[in-house]
């Protein structure tokens, strides 16, 4: 009962931010729209596990304390924050340290930030909000660059090479140099040159 009010609440407050799409709305509106005290705890679920850019005084200047904004209806990547250490070290080992949307590693210079580096995250395959869990399967590892909304500024890399990459980075760095040896014999070093 409590629950089933409670995430009621939540898909209210949804629901009324997105008919307020970049409109300013209070405190006020959002405790009479959600009909619950604890309103400020959806709202942060709402940013925090669903991904919806909901602005506050924090990111915006011209808000008050009391006001919030959203303006648009694209959802950021969220990071799985519910999953404990040990089960994102088994995804991040599970997906080989390797960004299941573009191929990239840790470490590698970032795709569209120049001079910055790439860092995963874990990522739910189904978003929270429509019913995906934080269960292993439903979890992998995607860079930080990675958005749902912008996969097109990322170079896009095949499913059977972002595997392959995966499957490589987990072996050890004499055999990765071994697999590396083998197709740089074959396709040569890029620049057409064959050795
Ligand atoms: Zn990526």
């Amino acid at each position: 009962m409590a629950n089933s009010s409670m995430g009621g609440a939540r898909a209210k407050l949804r629901k009324y931010f997105r008919e307020n799409l970049g409109n300013v709305v209070t405190s006020d509106d959002l405790r009479k729209e959600a009909g619950i005290s604890e309103w400020a705890r959806r709202v942060r679920e709402l940013r925090d596990e669903e991904g919806m850019q909901i602005l506050t005084h924090h990111d915006r200047d011209g808000l008050k304390p009391n006001e919030y904004l959203l303006e648009t209806l694209a959802l950021k990547p969220v990071i799985a924050r519910g999953i404990s250490p040990k089960l994102r070290r088994q995804i991040l080992e599970r997906n080989g340290f390797t960004c299941q949307a573009c191929g990239a590693a840790p470490g590698d210079d970032a795709p569209c930030e120049p001079g910055k580096k790439v860092r995963l995250q874990i990522d739910h395959i189904l978003p929270i909000s429509q019913g995906g869990t934080d269960d292993e399967h439903n979890l992998r590892a995607v860079c930080v660059y990675y958005n749902k909304d912008k996969t097109n500024i990322l170079k896009p890399a095949s499913g059977q090479s972002i595997s392959a990459l995966a499957m490589i980075r987990k072996l050890p760095r004499n055999v990765q140099i071994e697999v590396y040896e083998h197709l740089r014999k074959k396709f040569g070093d890029g620049s057409g040159r064959r050795k």
